[in-house]
């Protein structure tokens, strides 16, 4: 479904990436790890269309995306979420992912100018669909909430469930447990194992490896810019490349 091919990014003199390659396979979850500086912020900008590499390119399902607009990226079928929390905090959990799901449905013109009843009907559906997206993150009966008044937790699986209303193809998920406490952090691991169940394709980006080995299928490890490993929990735990690189030997 996505491919890195051969991409690098230079930021002046700093190579940031460096002839990077990784695929993600449909109903795959691919895992992005390695340690600060070593690229997987940027290799994310350049995936979602925030930066345009220096060299190589970036496909979804054969479709050159790199160089387009974020927004392009978005349409192609890619959605993330940030790792620092991205809602609309005045409105209530339901408004922010009804936002969501109406922006990304075509709404018909005429019918919005009229007021008709498909309109009425798509509006329907709408807070239908937000409405079970809430009850799948875990988020049912804090539809009335206040996006800045839910714990940090729930406020981060809202945003998942703003992600999910958009119909990507591909969710990119950027730290989605970060400054998560143990017991959030599992409910967010339920909740990735719920997505694969129901065929979803997804990146994660993201430290706590933990949750990383227990849920991801395959692995790409960057460093200094470069792909050092890649493969399942199993043989990256065993990777004596990686082994060094997080224990410092
Ligand atoms: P990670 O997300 O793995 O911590 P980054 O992608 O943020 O790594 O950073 C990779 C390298 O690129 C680092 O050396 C960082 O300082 C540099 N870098 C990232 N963004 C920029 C930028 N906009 N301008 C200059 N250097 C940058």
């Amino acid at each position: 479904m996505l491919s890195v091919n051969q991409v690098s990014m230079h930021f002046g003199g700093l190579v940031a990436l460096d002839g990077v390659n990784m695929t993600v396979k449909d109903g795959e979850i691919r895992g992005l790890i390695g340690p600060n500086g070593s690229g997987k912020t940027t290799l994310i900008n350049v995936i979602t269309g925030f930066y345009a590499p220096t060299k190589g390119t970036v496909e979804m399902d054969g479709q050159v995306i790199s160089g387009k607009t974020p927004n392009a990226v978005a349409k192609a079928g890619l959605c993330r979420t940030f790792q620092n929390i991205n809602l609309f905090s005045e409105m209530s959990a339901l408004e922010n992912v009804v936002t969501a799901s109406c922006t990304h449905q075509t709404v018909n013109l005429g019918s919005a100018i009229f007021q008709t009843k498909a309109l009425k009907v798509q509006e329907k559906e709408c807070y239908d669909k937000a409405r079970e997206l809430l009850e799948f993150v875990g988020l049912a009966g804090k539809e009335n909430i206040k996006a800045t008044n839910l714990p940090y937790g729930q406020q981060r699986l809202l945003e998942i469930a703003r992600a999910l209303a958009t119909e990507p193809k591909l969710l990119l998920l950027d730290e989605p447990v970060a400054g998560m406490n143990e017991q959030e952090s599992d409910e967010a691991a339920q909740l990735v194992h719920k997505l694969r169940e129901s065929g979803k394709t997804i990146l994660l980006i993201e430290h706590h490896m933990k949750f990383v080995m227990s849920l991801c299928d395959n692995l790409t490890v960057l460093n200094y810019g470069k792909v050092i490993a890649e493969g399942t929990p199993s043989e990256i735990q065993s990777n004596e490349d990686v082994i060094s690189i997080y224990l410092g030997k």
